[in-house]
């Protein structure tokens, strides 16, 4: 196990995760996701293993388009529509029905910011997905409260 566990300071109930592939083994799914305004952002734009994926919009400058995640957490496979991807672009994730931006809640690893996907419609900083906004980084960290945490860890094998 590689998992980098790490307390953030002054939460203790609180546990910050990065998310590698390893995970994937685990095959723990978002079943829930949703923008500051309490839109689910899980649609059927596109499905991975038939599954719904995280739907987001992406702005640059010069266009607007779709990105869809894999819900599969530690999956990176993810499908742009009507969107030209440069990696490395720094882009502005937003939710695909009010159009709110995300919140920026952390410095990502490569420089750029990771915002927040809310995995409770209450919108706490302390359970969220955090990606990256820079096209191609596939950092990402699982944010969550230390009891639902230890519950869903929980393994049959
Ligand atoms: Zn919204
Ligand atoms: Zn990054």
């Amino acid at each position: 196990m590689s998992i980098n566990w790490l307390l953030l300071g002054g939460h203790q109930a609180q546990k910050r995760e990065v998310i590698t592939e390893e995970k994937l083994q685990s095959q723990e799914v978002v079943e829930e996701c949703y923008c500051l305004n309490g839109h689910s952002i899980l649609t059927d734009k596109a499905e991975f293993q038939g599954k719904p994926g995280l739907t987001l919009k992406l702005k640059v400058s010069t266009e607007e388009g779709l990105l869809v995640i894999s819900p599969f957490i530690g999956d990176h496979d993810r499908t742009f529509i009507d969107f030209n991807k440069h990696v490395g672009e720094i882009v502005e994730i937003c939710c695909p029905t009010c159009s709110e931006p995300f919140p920026v809640y952390n410095v990502c690893p490569c420089g750029a910011h990771l915002v927040a996907l809310f995995t409770s419609p209450k919108a706490q900083f302390s359970q969220c997905i955090g990606i990256c906004q820079r096209l191609g980084c596939l950092h990402s960290e699982l944010l969550s409260e230390r009891d639902l945490r230890l519950y869903s860890r929980q393994s049959y094998f």
